[in-house]
């Protein structure tokens, strides 16, 4: 499409924008409430349809980790089938996370001859419980290879199948896990469900302590991710091959005005964003995502959505649903939705504020304070157990979130630094000082506020402020881990995050249990607790901070207090597979030292592939658009100098202006030049390749667009080539 035309589309579809869109399901249907969870085969389906025995088996499965049942699973089949086949489903897939980040779906139908000419709908225990795809195209980090190609996606029954709706098809989804034919994990539910298995073992132990057991029969992580993402309008995401190919802007000078006024932060949503959204969320209420939360974020053309938080394992299956629902729904708006952690330098990027927690399955918050939390001493064991988690475990919880387009946010001045810290607020360090030093006396109050206008209510205060700047942060009954990018999968950080919470509550729990021998009695146990955190607290503490963690200060405050700060992928990921990550994940089985290694290369293969792609992509552009454009420009002012000077009148600030953009054409063009020579290196090793795009080809990329965008802003706006950012960003 020719760029005048995509231009004058974009702005007729903002402008004309009247909220009709004809072939929209989510317009003809009313009442949105009739369609909560309709897409899901949900427990309360399952209660209904299943015979009860059968049902009772599978909660158990469910709920308590019991093992599956092969008869059970024939059962289920079937009546998940008529199920599905009754909702307009013709096919199923097995429905998994490799490693490539996303999700992948291979789809069979249902549809099986009948034996006397005509066909029937199947599926049997074996289809739902196994599948077979192929394992050696997607990444495992060189745990398989293409001769070695068996993979098996099991039936993960703790996440609940859905059907995916799309036109013409009705497709029946199994979540499931991904493993090659040794049983090793080459997916991202594996792992999780392993750690929260892990976490569920020692969070028992500790509860046990307290006599708080009783009744409870498992213990689970809850994860409430919120998603930043971008819209722009799709003609002119088409006129950008970098957007196309990498999601992200490679040029673009920073527009008159960006984000300076604060004014689209929470501001009113723009119609036709408002319209999509809520098409979003109904598709979404269909396959029971519990969409909660819904605003603009800080950059213009920056939004937010939120669920309500769920069982880790779920909420990170939901995750997956939710980025690929935002991506399905924006083109039937004219938008597309970018989900880059960069999308636009000089804005602000793109995360996913993981709200994490522990709780049980009589519905306990292990992280919630309560009102007296200084004789909570259940509480207190739980939060000092993540506070040496994060501790120990800090440079962990980084690598966990590090990938190219993070690159682009930890560290530089808006997301949460690359240094993890953790915030407690006023209440809770208050309580750890007083753990410091043996004695509980006291739980600070916010007290009540009062506005001075009569009419207006009381409210209460909360006992401390918030932290915007912390990238691990204690957010009232839960932490908030900030620095997670907006494209990652969920599943990982919190993998990790079990694991480590996972080992803390081993150590507590162990250095506990000895203390209070095997006839505990009350005061016995509180002076165990009391000399537990005093221990830990001590060893730990350096991991708290609660000031401004952008500031200058911090930096070098952090290093004195010898926590680390991994800048960028390259130097956080191979912690990984250090001796100390290695014992820890080995000892909870959550990865052997195989899988870990495997990871390691798959992200660092991908890190540098995507670096590869960008600077390629960016050559092109350089060559193609920018370059064609700005030597058009220069010939446009040679004859004006030319045709003054002949004319027989003094140019010389034409003249000037004309030597100026030569120049800088001519570094442009030399830059340009080393970069296309600098991205063909490659190394064997991928965490090599890694480096050597992050060390030599990143700044080549820095600098080139440096003077891309120079050009831009001298290059008259009839030539430009491609959507400014004052379009993608305003043409709503
Ligand atoms: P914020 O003020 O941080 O932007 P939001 O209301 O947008 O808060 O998001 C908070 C998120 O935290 C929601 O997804 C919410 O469901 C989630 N959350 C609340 N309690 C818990 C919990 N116990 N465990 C995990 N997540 C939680
Ligand atoms: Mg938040």
């Amino acid at each position: 499409m020719e760029l005048a035309q995509a231009r004058q589309r974009a702005i007729a579809a903002a402008s004309n924008w009247t909220g009709a869109v004809s072939g929209d399901p989510s317009n003809a249907m009313g009442r949105v409430d009739r369609y909560f969870g309709c897409d899901v085969f949900s427990r309360r389906v399952m209660r209904q349809r299943l015979p009860k025995n059968i049902f009772k088996r599978l909660m158990n499965t469910i709920a308590y980790g019991e093992p599956l049942d092969r008869q059970v699973a024939d059962v289920v089949a079937a009546d998940m089938k008529d199920w599905a086949v009754e909702n307009g489903a013709t096919h199923y897939t097995h429905w998994f996370q490799p490693l490539t980040g996303l999700t992948a779906e291979k789809h069979d139908s249902m549809v099986e001859p009948d034996g006397e000419g005509g066909m029937i709908y199947a599926l049997s225990g074996a289809d739902l419980c196994q599948g077979e795809p192929d394992a050696s195209s997607f990444p495992s980090g060189g745990l398989r290879v293409t001769f070695e190609a068996r993979g098996y996606t099991a039936w993960d029954a703790t996440s609940p199948a859905f059907l995916l709706r799309g036109e013409n098809t009705v497709t029946l989804c199994i979540p499931t896990a991904f493993v090659s034919w040794t049983g090793a994990a080459l997916d991202q539910k594996t792992p999780l469900l392993r750690s929260m298995d892990a976490l569920n073992t020692q969070a028992m132990r500790v509860l046990k302590i307290f006599g708080a057991d009783e009744g409870v029969r498992r213990v689970f992580t809850t994860v409430g991710p919120e998603q930043e993402y971008f819209l722009i309008d799709r003609n002119l995401y088409f006129a950008r091959p970098d957007l196309v190919a990498c999601d992200r802007t490679l040029f673009g000078a920073k527009p008159p005005k960006g984000q300076q006024l604060d004014d689209h932060y929470f501001g009113s949503i723009p119609p036709r964003v408002l319209a999509f959204m809520a098409a979003a969320e109904t598709e979404m209420y269909r396959m029971g995502i519990p969409v909660k939360t819904r605003h603009n974020e800080v950059a213009p053309g920056q939004y937010e959505i939120a669920p309500i938080f769920e069982n880790s394992n779920v909420a990170c299956d939901h995750q997956m649903v939710m980025m690929e629902t935002l991506k399905r729904v924006a083109p039937r708006y004219g938008l597309q939705a970018i989900l880059h952690e960069k999308p636009f330098a000089e804005l602000n990027g793109s995360g996913k504020h993981n709200n994490w927690s522990m709780t049980t399955d009589t519905g306990v918050n292990l992280l919630d304070p309560q009102e007296e939390t200084h004789t909570n001493m259940e509480f207190l064991v739980f939060l000092c157990a993540v506070i040496r988690a994060v501790d120990l475990h800090g440079d962990l919880l980084r690598a966990s979130i590090a990938s190219a387009g993070n690159d682009h946010r930890l560290g530089a001045n808006e997301a949460p630094p690359a240094i993890i810290s953790i915030f407690l607020g006023d209440m809770l360090t208050d309580i750890v000082e007083q753990i410091e030093q043996g004695s509980f006396s006291r739980t600070l109050k916010g007290g009540e506020m009062d506005l001075g206008a009569t009419t207006l209510p009381q409210i209460p205060r909360d006992s401390g402020d918030r932290n915007r700047t912390s990238p691990f942060a204690f957010t009232g009954n839960k932490f908030e881990f900030r620095a997670v990018g907006s494209s990652a999968t969920s599943a990982w950080p919190n993998t990790v995050m079990n694991t480590i919470a996972a080992e803390s509550l081993d150590v507590l729990a162990t250095e506990l249990e000895q203390a209070i021998g095997a006839n505990p009695s009350k005061d016995r146990l509180e002076k165990a607790v009391r000399d537990v955190l005093q221990k830990t607290i001590k060893a730990h503490k350096r991991i708290i901070f609660n000031g401004d963690n952008y500031s200058e200060q911090w930096q070098s405050e952090a290093k004195k207090r010898g926590l680390p700060n991994l800048k960028n992928s390259v130097e956080a990921t191979p912690v990984l597979s250090s001796e100390k990550s290695v014992a820890l994940f080995g000892k909870y089985k959550v990865l052997s030292r195989v899988e870990i290694d495997s990871r390691v290369h798959a992200a660092m293969e991908k890190y540098a592939k995507q670096l590869q792609i960008e600077s390629e992509a960016m050559v092109l552009m350089a060559r193609q658009l920018i370059l064609p454009a700005a030597l058009q420009h220069q010939g446009r002012l040679a004859q004006v100098v030319t045709a003054t000077q002949a004319a027989g009148v003094d140019c010389k600030d034409q003249k000037a202006a004309l030597q100026e953009l030569v120049d800088l054409i001519y570094r442009f063009n030399a830059t340009l030049t080393a970069l296309a020579e600098a991205d063909n290196y490659a190394d064997e090793d991928p965490l090599e390749q890694a480096r050597y795009m992050k060390e030599k080809v990143c700044p080549l990329m820095e600098s080139l667009r440096e003077f891309g965008d120079q050009l831009e802003t001298i290059v008259a706006a009839d030539l430009w080539p491609i959507p400014s950012y004052r379009e993608l960003l305003f043409i709503k």
